[in-house]
């Protein structure tokens, strides 16, 4: 594994808490939203529009336990370079990796997505599910742009608006601004893709099935390993509370937002 220097990572302001957050997420296949059908979809997209080198040389970024990671090296000849902060999702997909039989196309990388240590224009495509939000969508797509060959591929997931947001009721709308305020819709993120200069090859939505059975399952596990596990925890409780709220909200308001798969094209 290459690693980069870094300072510590956390999350609340209080290193107990982050530490009891990695523990809960820790294990889980996904660390967000997603399926595999839907990373071959996306990655259909790029292929039934770009030539491809027989090889490409593709970059993960946030790639967790790597589900999508391992998918990516199946579907394709090309080697992977998987990048997270937290050594134990490495440590997970190393695992997977290896049971699938495809840990030799697959490098991993501790590091910062916001500092990436490649080269210019080293990959020919470029994947995110659910993490690009962390340095903020227009941000992560004008940052990484550099790391991409002309005529290279990106593809995201990003949680995004469904409707118009004068259609989102107002206390749902406040929760998203205080909690991940990088939200917006799917016209808004097209619009700042074009700014940027890349073109857009297709979107979609991730379907519910990609949250009620890809994520949240496995994570109510955890819930339920943590409960047991910490009684009369306070911030154990404060974190399980905080979790299921972040459940009950799609659940309730599944119309209104989801995860949108972007592919564009650097040009
Ligand atoms: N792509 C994975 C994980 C999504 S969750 C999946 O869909 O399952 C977001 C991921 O970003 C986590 O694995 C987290 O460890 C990672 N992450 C958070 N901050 C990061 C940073 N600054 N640099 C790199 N990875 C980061």
């Amino acid at each position: 594994m290459t690693e980069q220097e870094n300072e510590e990572f956390d999350l609340f302001g209080d290193p107990e808490m982050m530490k009891l957050f990695m523990e809960l997420h820790s294990g889980n296949p996904r660390e967000g939203p997603g399926d595999d059908k839907s990373t071959l979809e996306a990655l259909g997209i790029i292929t039934d529009q770009m030539d491809l080198p027989d090889k490409p040389r593709i970059l993960d970024v946030g790639c967790g336990p790597g589900m999508q990671t391992v998918c990516l090296a199946e579907a394709t000849t090309g080697d992977v370079t998987a990048l997270d902060f937290f050594p134990q999702f490495l440590d997970q997909l190393e695992r997977t990796a290896g049971e699938r039989g495809v840990g030799d196309r697959i490098e991993l990388v501790k590091g910062d997505m916001k500092e990436m240590p490649f080269e210019e224009e080293s990959f020919d495509i470029i994947w995110s599910e659910g993490a690009i939000y962390i340095m903020g969508f227009e941000n992560g797509l004008r940052e990484w742009k550099r790391f991409l060959r002309h005529g290279g591929g990106i593809a995201v997931s990003q949680i995004t608006w469904l409707k118009d947001t004068s259609e989102i009721p107002k206390d749902l709308y406040d929760w998203w601004m205080e909690n991940c305020p990088d939200i917006r819709t799917i016209g808004e993120n097209l619009a700042i893709i074009e700014k940027l200069g890349y073109e857009v090859l297709g979107h979609f939505t991730l379907p519910e099935s990609a949250w009620l059975e890809g994520y949240y399952p496995s994570l109510r596990v955890g819930l339920e390993r943590m409960r047991e596990k910490y009684p009369n925890n306070e911030k154990v409780a404060a974190l399980i509370e905080m979790e299921l709220e972040e459940q009950t909200l799609y659940a309730n308001n599944s119309d209104c937002y989801g995860y949108e798969f972007y592919v564009m094209r650097k040009c």
